[in-house]
């Protein structure tokens, strides 16, 4: 299992992109350009260590921040966003697209919207929904609002209670392709996986001539 779940939730979808043109799942590119990305910010355990790593190699990245945590960390928002990272709406509280009524789906990516457009000073216009998991909702949702779903083509599973730093690294590395969006977390249950495999990654993959954008 442990091998399992980043495999197909990095190549078991690949078959249904095509059906979603709407959602992203990798930018087009022929240039070593990758796209990372921080679900569940901002975090009192890990976001500061997270942006200095990222400065370390002048890599930039996509936050997709959950809403009630940037109004615990509003100068943690504000510190993604002037180091020139991009930040996208994962929601109020974290709930589940696939089992929460639509109204109160929709009144948790507004609420997120409007309080993460304040603190940044700028329009929001990226989405993960948590979990991976998209509604035909969240689809109009985002075409009414002129949002994008990001969704990726990496998922090394950092999150996993079998992760391990090793792991991770070496998945990324292995999977890397022009364009890829990659999924990580800043979030405390994977603190001590995910910053020393980005550390890894970083370090490999600019050596190498990659380089890291914000979406
Ligand atoms: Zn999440």
């Amino acid at each position: 299992m442990r091998v399992l779940v980043p495999y197909l939730a990095t190549h078991g979808l690949r078959p249904f992109q095509r059906y979603f043109p709407d959602m992203l799942w990798r930018v087009e590119a022929k240039a070593r350009t990758a796209y990372l990305t921080f679900d569940d910010g901002p975090t009192e355990e890990m976001t500061d260590d997270l942006l200095d790593l990222l400065a370390e190699y002048d890599a930039q990245a996509t936050h997709f921040l959950v809403g009630q945590n940037a109004e615990t960390h509003p100068d943690r928002v504000r510190a993604i966003v002037s180091a020139g990272h991009r930040i996208g709406n994962h929601t109020y509280t974290h709930v589940d697209p696939w089992s929460v009524p639509e109204k109160e789906l929709l009144a948790e990516l507004t609420r997120t919207s409007k309080r993460l457009s304040e603190l940044a000073q700028s329009r929001i216009h990226a989405l993960r929904p948590p979990y991976g998991h998209p509604t035909g909702t969240l689809r109009r949702w985002c075409a009414e609002q002129n949002q994008r779903m990001v969704m990726w083509d990496v998922m090394p599973g950092d999150y996993l209670k079998t992760a391990t730093a090793a792991r991770v690294s070496r998945f990324v590395i292995r999977h890397v392709r022009p364009g890829s969006v990659i999924v990580l977390h800043d979030n405390p249950i994977c603190e001590d996986v995910t910053l020393p495999a980005l550390e890894t990654i970083l370090d490999t993959l600019t050596s190498e001539g990659w380089s890291f954008d914000a979406l």
